[in-house]
């Protein structure tokens, strides 16, 4: 069923490395081959050997109306007949910068770049050039895109200044990043102890990267005081969030409030789209008003702007979206928790607006270092092949999380679930 995928990905590791272009693609941790797209259909995505997928992946998360939505395409069209890209200013930055800020009364101003990376590396950027300091607290299992000083991972323990993850990251640049344990206020509280130079605290509020794992209520809280104590900012990054758990992201969903917070993914509406916010004070050391330089010539591009404005702008429009997608999810995760039960399988699930995350283990991890050593990695690969043949597209990996769209119906979901029924048997 696969044998047009199976020579494209032979063909493709010939002239790209792995033959992908973002490494999650190849599959290496459930194994097989990747379907290679041909298109999607709405809640579907279809191969180029014809089978149809349930996607809950959605481009990793920025497809909230699922594929080809048609108010989107047509912004998209229209736009584009009017040219790709002018390198110069254009309304739609203004129109979608003024929908973003809306949403947030603690943040005055955005600027657009074209990825989450981007965003994340040139909010701690600002950061830096705000306090005049150097170092950055970064927690593990919080993945902030592929800059160099956000590739870290512990040094000989934790709440330690982190090592170069990746060959190629000189450890002159990590050594600036302090490493933390996620949801674990002692390591929180010895972390800013390292330290009187701490610029900021990078953060996934709502983590999605080491499968759905949010930060308790006090341990956000906690790094506020901590960040508000220490005069050090504190960057809420919400590239996979952002009007995507709720339609202030996040930050709708807890307490404490970002300095400066981080966009991607939904606002772009699957166009290359990435942003970073803050008031107007902080903005205002951003080039050229202030003396902090960032620049693309690509950014605010007309056509991802308008894909990402209309997709807002129907979210600000349609606001039970919310309410609906996370109905959606929960009847997916408690349908597959049951199943997965009534087999004699332990499966802890959870969601978050329309995100949502399953684990196969007997209890909830909360930090990456429980989800890496209690989560049965073999079963879910068995899991992830099993429903791939029968249609279903979860994230490959159980560090991802899942994303809802509006176009998956409840039937869908119930269809899945009954898959995974038969799966489950199996495993
Ligand atoms: N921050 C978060 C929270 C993310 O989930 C991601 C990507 N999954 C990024 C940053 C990096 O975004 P990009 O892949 O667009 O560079």
């Amino acid at each position: 069923m696969f044998e047009k995928s199976i020579n494209a990905y032979e063909e493709a590791k010939q002239v790209i490395p792995g033959g992908v272009d973002s490494p999650v693609r190849a599959f290496t941790s459930v194994g097989g081959t990747p379907p290679f797209i041909d298109r999607g259909e709405g809640a579907y995505l279809i191969d180029i050997d014809g089978n149809k997928y349930l996607d809950f992946v959605q481009s990793w998360g920025p497809l909230i109306f699922g594929h080809c939505n048609e108010e989107i395409e047509k912004a998209v069209i229209e736009t584009v007949k009017k040219g790709l890209s002018f390198g110069a200013p254009s309304v739609l930055e203004t129109e979608l910068a003024s929908e973003i800020v809306e949403m947030y009364d603690h943040i005055d101003k955005v600027r657009f770049v074209s990825s989450g990376t981007e965003a994340t590396m040139s909010a701690i950027r600002l950061a830096r050039g705000v306090t005049g300091r150097n170092d950055i607290i970064k927690f593990v299992g919080n993945y902030h895109g592929h800059s160099d000083s956000l590739l870290v991972q512990a040094g000989s323990g934790l709440a330690t200044f982190g090592t170069p993850s990746s060959p190629g990251v000189p450890a002159d640049l990590t050594k600036h990043t302090i490493v933390c344990e996620y949801n674990n206020l002692e390591d929180l509280r010895k972390c800013f102890e390292q330290s009187n130079d701490i610029a900021c605290v990078i953060m996934e509020p709502i983590a999605g990267n080491m499968g759905l794992v949010p930060a308790s209520a006090e341990f956000l809280k906690e790094c506020r005081e901590l960040c508000d104590k220490n005069g050090t900012l504190l960057i809420l990054d919400e590239v996979m969030t952002g009007f995507r758990t709720s339609l202030t992201g996040a930050h709708g969903l807890i307490d404490v409030k970002g300095d400066i917070i981080t966009f991607g993914k939904v606002i772009g509406a699957g166009m290359p789209v990435g942003a970073f916010a803050a008031s107007k004070e902080i903005m205002g050391h951003l080039s050229p008003d202030g003396a902090v330089y960032q620049a693309g010539t690509l950014s605010g591009n007309p056509v991802a702007m308008a894909a990402g404005l209309t997709s807002l702008r129907k979210l600000k429009a349609n606001p039970e979206i919310y309410e609906e997608l996370n109905k959606k999810a929960v009847r997916l995760t408690s349908g597959l928790k049951k199943v997965a039960e009534d087999n004699g399988i332990g499966l802890q699930v959870d969601t978050r607006g329309s995100m949502f995350g399953f684990f196969f283990a007997d209890k909830m991890p909360t930090n990456f270092k429980e989800v890496s050593e209690y989560c049965n990695f073999e079963r879910f690969g068995k899991f992830h092949h099993e429903m791939i043949k029968r249609g279903f597209y979860f994230a490959c990996s159980q560090y991802e999380a899942g994303f809802m769209c509006t176009v998956i119906t409840d039937e869908m979901i119930d269809e899945c679930i009954a898959a995974a029924n038969e799966v489950m048997k199996t495993l």
